[in-house]
């Protein structure tokens, strides 16, 4: 499959993994929008929200726990954080393999640009 993403779970491309389990993949964010920026992604390929189907739910659900224990992990979890999750053109999704972003260490605006 010529997912981005799935070579990176396949090690077939490099990247700066942060955290790996049996269902999920967290790595830093290859042009980071914040002082910490990674992506978290399921090792199961889904293209979008919009394909999340009823067998995928607790797996999905995976992605913010993940997302929450880095950031206690790295120190930035009780002064806040961003997470974002975007989806198809108008939604801003350039890589099609869901993937949460988690981006802490600044003060984040709203509402989103
Ligand atoms: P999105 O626009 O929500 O689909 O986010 C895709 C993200 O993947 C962007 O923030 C990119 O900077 C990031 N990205 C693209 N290629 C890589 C890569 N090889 N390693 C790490 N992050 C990447
Ligand atoms: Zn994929």
């Amino acid at each position: 499959m010529d997912c981005l993403f799935c070579k990176i779970i396949n090690r077939e491309i490099p990247a700066d993994i942060v955290y790996e389990d049996d269902e999920v993949l967290a790595f830093k964010d290859i042009d980071p929008q914040a002082p910490t920026h990674m992506l978290v992604i399921p090792k199961r390929h889904i293209a979008t929200l919009n394909d999340i189907e009823e067998r995928d739910l607790s797996l999905v659900g995976r992605l913010p726990q993940t997302a929450a224990k880095l950031a206690k992990e790295q120190g930035f979890a009780d002064e806040g954080y961003r997470v974002v999750m975007n989806c198809n053109e108008n939604g801003g999704q350039t890589v099609y393999h869901i993937h949460m972003h988690l981006m802490g260490g600044r003060r984040f605006t709203w509402p989103a640009g």
